[in-house]
């Protein structure tokens, strides 16, 4: 047993997998969490029987650091179908498998989406991302997605009809400027496995790893207002002096004395309707690509995993990248364009919730997929963990929170 006073700030996927961690090393660490449950940005909400995601997200089965932490089994992981469908007035196509098995794509079907000479480069790209090590991945030259896309000869076509919708639902920024490692990274992710959800919504993962900690305490509703060597100041006036902390979330809200500089995170508008029944059945992810519409992507959760509804109506989940901070009656307008789309009356879709999600992603200048451990480092004894760390994801999540406690048990190993 290790008594020192170590604390965690924040409960969500990164501060559990550090306190995993630190209870492997015989530490009993207290997590200090602002809200009123486990999980950060990963919550699922009950409403009228739903499941709601707070914002549309999917578990990579590939990710290295889930097969690690994740007991996909015990989760029941509902996997989606590989590809996409494709919605524009009028005309409805599937893409099968784009990311895996471009070439057995029907050339009537992919003619709609891009042209010859892209199946052939998209071959290519999974032929070369599937073995590329993620070590290469994230030291390749960076640039954006959009000119990765461009100088690997993809045509205007497929950015438009494929990549464009596909990625900007994946990064939550309308221009593809994310850094092409993590395109690399993601593409590689989605062609050696598959995208998925817990049976019972994302709120499985950060509960998962929350039932393998026993040693730890965690203090719910409890707000750190900032930290000074190694004080911790609450919003309610008390001070607690730590030995270690892991601030486990972004660092502008705790360290008032370091010049960071203001924080950039990508948005998303999240939708939810219910219907009698799905207009896709089937478990896939469908695409707009069409940019006079709000609407980027949407899904039938429960084409994916029945148990998001209790009475076997159907969920939708529909994403909006553009900001919609001042548009009026979104929620009329997207079923309006759903109607468009899928030829089924607007009163048909009945809204249930919308989740304005701010700071979704972190929006990372220097993507990268591994920390030396001495860089979760803030100064002596308070170290860092947090998807900004790496890049906007749970694999990143993870790994920063397993790196913090690795430099932190490190520190005392003589
Ligand atoms: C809409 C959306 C879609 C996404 N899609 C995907 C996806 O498809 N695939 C994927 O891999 N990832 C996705 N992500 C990213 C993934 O959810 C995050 O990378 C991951 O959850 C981040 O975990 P974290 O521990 O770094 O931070 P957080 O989850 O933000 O946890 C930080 C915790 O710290 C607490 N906290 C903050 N400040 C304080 C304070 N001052 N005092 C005390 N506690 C504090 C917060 O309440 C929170 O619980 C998505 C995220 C969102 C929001």
């Amino acid at each position: 047993m290790n008594t020192r006073n170590v604390y965690i700030i924040g409960a969500g996927v990164s501060g559990l997998v550090a306190a995993i961690e630190l209870e492997k090393a015989g530490y009993y660490p207290v997590i200090l969490e602002a809200g009123d449950k486990i999980g950060g940005r990963i919550q699922t909400e009950e409403v009228e029987g739903f499941k709601l995601d707070q914002g549309f997200q999917v578990l990579l089965t590939a990710y290295p650091e889930a097969q690690h932490y994740l007991d996909f089994e015990a989760l029941s992981l509902k996997i989606f179908q590989p590809g996409a469908v494709i919605f524009k007035p009028g005309d409805i196509f599937s893409v099968y498998d784009p990311l895996r098995k471009p070439l057995k794509m029907i050339p009537m079907v992919f003619s709609k989406v891009g042209t010859v000479l892209d199946k052939v480069r998209m071959y290519q790209l999974t032929k070369t991302l599937s073995v590329k090590r993620d070590e290469d991945i994230f030291s390749s030259t960076d640039m954006t997605t959009l000119e990765y896309l461009k100088k690997k000869g993809f045509s205007g076509k497929i950015i438009k009809n494929f990549f464009k919708p596909f990625f900007k639902g994946i990064f939550l920024e309308e221009e593809l400027k994310t850094s092409s490692r993590m395109f690399e990274f993601i593409f590689k992710m989605f062609a050696i496995g598959n995208a998925s959800i817990p049976e019972k919504g994302m709120q499985e993962i950060p509960r998962q790893l929350f039932s393998k900690l026993h040693n730890t305490k965690i203090q719910y509703n409890t707000h750190v207002d900032h930290i000074e060597n190694t004080r911790i100041y609450l919003d309610s006036g008390d001070v607690i002096t730590a030995d270690d902390i892991i601030v486990a979330t972004s660092p502008e809200t705790v360290f008032n004395q370091l010049d960071l500089g203001p924080p950039a995170y990508h948005a998303v508008t999240n939708l939810y309707f219910s219907t009698e029944q799905s207009f896709v059945a089937k478990p896939v992810i469908s695409l707009v690509p069409d940019e006079q519409f709000l609407v980027n992507n949407f899904v039938f959760l429960t084409d994916v995993s029945k148990s998001y509804s209790a009475d076997g109506r159907a969920l939708l989940s529909v994403s909006v990248i553009k900001d919609v901070s001042a548009v009026e009656n979104l929620e009329k307008l997207v079923a309006l364009e759903l109607e468009a789309l899928s030829g089924i009356r607007s009163a048909y879709f009945r809204h249930l919730k919308t989740y304005h999600i701010p700071k979704a992603l972190p929006a990372v200048r220097d993507t990268k997929n591994w920390l030396p451990v001495q860089h979760t480092k803030v100064y002596d004894h308070v170290y860092l963990a947090g998807d900004h760390m790496l890049n906007g994801s749970l694999n990143a999540a993870m790994t920063s929170g397993r790196k913090a406690a690795e430099a932190l048990i490190g520190a005392y190993v003589v």
